[in-house]
Formats: structure tokens, C-alpha cells, sequence
């Protein structure tokens, strides 16, 4: 084994691992591109991915980095360490060959469902439309269930696959895999427990009082859980005119021309192409590759989806991490980057320039409140279920998927198979406390800066300020420190309840 002697000798060590690990991912990037745009996957991936998971499990590495950690005095070399620590124990757990090709088996199956609506062959985006849109409470009852044979078939791997994670997390000292994945984030399951229950509780007579009140308007006697999306996403609030598909690039170029800054210099670039997400971005080769993948459609949602992928593609294109593996960062810290760029699309300036009106503001900003309810409460759902799936794997998942949404979210129950085919479970655990976190973040965020700043949006010193103090130092500054910085606080949900219940105040008053 290579026998590594002081400090010096392990950066250049971490220097050649972090080279090689850059050209896996880089070529992993491009591959994933074009299996996007092609719609199929290029044979290549299976090796690059296998050599990257020989990388992260190789023993010396781990000797090495088990023998310095906690002992580096150099702080770089020290930040250096701690995130291979993390990302070797990730690997434990997501690079064993018996959990990717299980996890890549599920994923094939999910993606290549073809799901029936009315005896027809139909789509995801079809689905959600008609949960969204359709007046008849029977026809979203059947979207609701075009999933349903395919979580029922998929139940049994999905359960194996939360079984081996826990198996493994908990030979390597975790409780269950949930610990371990929220342990690498810099989070606990009682700080995360604790806001979500919280942000509920705090919420709980506003949120009923808004669900109630559009079931009235809706004429609905009971809700049940395909209800949801039509109460609360049913609309924008504004028409989808102003918002044109067409015209969002450039208007992400307006706004950030807005703060000084113009989006044909960076290496940010969008593309167009029909993928199962509202938008996905990917870091090909950070900063002069970046490039924002959308399904295009007007309305205020879709610029809010865009505006979310650029802060992705902002925080990728002005990281300056001192060493490759500090480039990544805690997922929970990057959707709270993106959220922090799409909370410009709630400010009324900016509603404003896009050419609405006093009136039609105040609407978009009501119908805004709903959908955030919505995003809120189903993906707290969402994760406090996955919590306790992981607690004990064997019990009866339906029934318990079925008990917490109808508790967080206020449906009647419903359990039939729905669980396992989100994509989540299997593709991205213990996910889906980030989008709730990234918003708490994010509100906080917006609040520290207009407190600081007075003026935000087209401001370029606010602009500067997030750029130093949270994307610039990427993983080299450990991302609570940077919210705590840039904000004068620990992360907490404060800035948020009072950011809902003011807006309830206005739009709901008890
Ligand atoms: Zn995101």
C-alpha cells in the first residue's frame, strides 16, 4: 500500500485521485446528456460507472483517509478530507454493484411504464395536467390510479432495495439508512423532523382554512388525495400570456442583466428537450459547460421551474472550489441555491415588469400561496413517510404512505399503491426533506438580504453578496456556516411561517 508521509505528500496524493475522479464524472455528465436528448443509454456509461465505483470503494483510499481524518492541520487539505470522508461512506452504500443494479433495474421499469388513462396509452405530463385541470373529480381519480399497477409491481424490489441500504448503513454504525444519508448532508433526522412537523403545526389553521374554502368553491363534499393538485395548483393566478415559453430565456437574461451581470458571458446554456422533470441542469464541465434542460410551456410555474434550474447553473458557474471534490455540495444546500434565485418570481417588481397588474399581482401571489402549500405539505409527506419506511421496511407501506399523506397533507385515505413508483425512493433517498429545506433557506435568505440591502431584485450588491458568500466558496466552507454568515442566524423555518402566515393574512383572513 502507498504509505503517505505528512500533509504535503497526501494533497498531491488527493490531487491525482480528484483528477481521476473528475474525467469519470465529466464523462459520466456527457453521457447522461445525450442519453437524455436520445432518449437511450449509451453503452460507455456501464464501464465509467463501474470504474468510478472501484475509485470510491478502492481500500487504500479509505486507509488514507481514515488514517488523517481529524488529524490535518492545513485547513484546506483538512475540508479536503472530510469530503472524502463523506463521499467514501456514500459509496459504501450507493456504489456496491447489488444496490446500483437493483436501483438501475427499478429505474428502467419506472421509466419505461407506459401508464393508461381511459384504456389509452398516456404520459406522466398528461397525468399531472388532468390532476391539475380536469373538473371531474372521477377522471382525476383514474390519473391518480394509472400509477398504481406499477407501484404495486415494483413494491417487493423497492422494499428489498430500503432493506439492503439499511442492511449496509447499519453495519457501518448507523441506526438505519435515513441517519446516514441525512448524516452526510450535515443534517439530523430530529433537526429535519422538528422543521417539518413544525413548519405544519405552525401553519395547520391557515392551511385548512385555504383547503377548505377552495374545496367549498369546488362544490367537493370529501377530499380525497387526487384532490390536491385541483385545490391548490389549479391555477397561476395570472394568465400564461405574459409568461410565454418562448420568450424565457430571455427574460432570465433581463433579469440577471438587472444585477450586472450578462448570461451570454457565463457558460450556462438552455436546452430544449422532452425529459421527465420540469427542468434538470447539468454541470458538464464547470464554469464553461453548463447547461439548463427544460420541457418548455407558458405560465408563471414554468418560469418559476426556469428560474430554479439558473440557480443551479449560477451557483455551478461561480463555484471557485480549491479542489475537485469540493465542488459538490450537500444536496440540501443546492436546491436552496436554486430556490433562492426562484424566489424572484414572487417579488411584485418583478411580476410588475413582466406587464401584470395591481390586480393581477395580487392574484398570481394568492394562487402562488396555494401551490406552495401544496409543495410543502406533499413533500414533507413525502419524506416523514420514507423516515418511517426505513424504520421497518417490512411493515405494510400502503397503509402507512396512505396515514401520512392523509395527515400532513388533509385528504381523506387512500390506500392503494402509490409509493413505489416515485421515482425518489429509488433513484434520489431521502430527497425530499431538501425541497422543503431549500425553501426555508431560501425565505431566510430573501429576508437577511432585504433586510441588508433594502432593494434586492436588480440590486447588484445583493447579487454580489450571495455570490460571494455562498456560491463562490462551495464545498470549502461548510454550508451551515455560510447560511449562518450570510444570514446572522442557524437555518430555522421563522422567516418562512411568518412569510405564510402574512400571506395567508391577506389572502385568507380567518
Ligand atoms: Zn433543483
Amino acid at each position: 500500500m502507498a504509505h503517505i508521509e505528512g500533509e504535503r505528500e497526501l494533497g498531491a496524493y488527493l490531487d491525482e485521485k480528484e483528477r481521476r475522479l473528475e474525467e469519470i464524472t465529466t464523462g459520466l455528465a456527457r453521457l447522461w446528456f445525450q442519453q437524455y436528448v436520445e432518449k437511450k443509454r449509451p453503452a460507455e456509461i456501464d464501464a465509467l460507472e463501474e470504474e468510478q465505483s472501484r475509485l470510491l470503494l478502492d481500500p487504500e483510499l479509505a486507509e488514507i483517509i481514515s488514517e488523517f481524518a481529524g488529524r490535518v492541520q492545513e485547513p484546506l487539505t483538512a475540508r479536503r478530507v472530510l469530503a472524502w470522508q463523506k463521499a467514501l461512506l456514500a459509496a459504501q452504500i450507493n456504489a456496491r454493484p447489488e444496490v446500483f443494479r437493483l436501483q438501475n433495474e427499478i429505474a428502467a421499469r419506472q421509466v419505461a411504464y407506459q401508464p393508461e388513462y381511459n384504456h389509452f396509452p398516456t404520459d406522466m405530463a398528461t397525468l399531472r395536467h388532468i390532476m391539475r385541470q380536469d373538473a371531474d373529480p372521477l377522471h382525476r381519480e383514474e390519473a391518480w390510479l394509472a400509477i398504481a399497477p406499477l407501484a404495486k409491481e415494483l413494491e417487493p424490489q423497492v422494499r428489498e432495495l430500503l432493506t439492503l441500504r439499511n442492511q449496509l448503513a447499519q453495519s457501518l454504525g448507523y441506526r438505519t439508512y435515513v441517519d446516514l444519508a441525512l448524516y452526510l448532508q450535515g443534517l439530523t433526522r430530529e433537526d429535519v423532523e422538528d422543521a417539518l412537523k413544525g413548519l405544519a403545526t405552525r401553519t395547520q389553521d391557515l392551511y385548512m382554512r385555504c383547503l377548505h374554502e377552495e374545496s367549498e368553491h369546488a362544490g367537493l363534499l370529501k377530499i380525497m388525495p387526487w384532490d390536491i393538485m385541483y385545490l391548490l395548483e389549479r391555477a397561476d393566478g395570472a394568465s400564461p400570456a405574459y409568461f410565454p415559453a418562448s420568450q424565457a430565456e430571455r427574460k432570465v437574461a433581463e433579469f440577471l442583466r438587472g444585477f450586472g451581470v450578462e448570461l451570454a458571458g457565463t457558460g450556462i446554456r438552455l436546452v430544449v428537450t422532452d425529459i421527465p422533470y420540469n427542468g434538470l441542469t447539468m454541470t458538464i464541465e464547470a464554469p464553461r459547460d453548463i447547461r439548463v434542460l427544460v420541457n418548455p410551456r407558458d405560465g408563471l410555474g414554468y418560469y418559476s421551474t426556469i428560474f430554479h434550474e439558473y440557480g443551479h447553473a449560477l451557483h455551478a458557474y461561480y463555484a471557485r472550489p480549491q479542489s475537485y471534490i469540493l465542488r459538490h455540495e450537500a444536496g440540501v444546500f443546492s436546491e436552496a441555491m436554486a430556490e433562492v434565485v426562484a424566489y424572484f418570481v414572487n417579488y411584485p417588481e418583478w411580476l410588475a415588469a413582466m406587464g401584470l397588474s395591481a390586480a393581477e399581482i395580487r392574484s398570481a401571489l394568492k394562487a402562488r400561496l396555494l401551490a406552495q402549500f401544496s409543495f410543502l405539505r406533499q413533500r414533507s409527506a413525502n419524506a416523514l413517510f420514507e423516515y418511517l419506511a426505513y424504520d421497518n421496511p417490512s411493515q405494510n407501506l400502503n397503509a402507512l404512505y396512505a396515514a401520512v399523506q392523509s395527515q400532513v397533507v388533509g385528504h381523506e385515505i387512500d390506500p392503494r399503491p402509490q409509493w413505489a413508483a416515485n421515482a425518489w425512493y429509488t433513484s434520489y433517498p431521502v430527497y425530499w426533506q431538501n425541497y422543503v429545506l431549500a425553501e426555508v433557506i431560501a425565505s431566510q435568505t430573501h429576508r437577511a438580504l432585504q433586510t441588508r440591502f433594502g432593494r434586492v431584485l436588480g440590486n447588484p450588491a445583493a447579487f454580489a453578496y450571495v455570490r460571494d458568500q455562498f456560491w463562490a466558496p462551495a464545498g470549502g466552507v461548510d454550508w451551515q456556516d455560510k447560511v449562518r454568515a450570510a444570514t446572522g442566524d442557524d437555518w430555522g423555518i421563522e422567516a418562512l411561517v411568518g412569510e405564510l402566515l402574512t400571506a395567508g393574512a391577506e389572502h385568507y383572513p380567518a
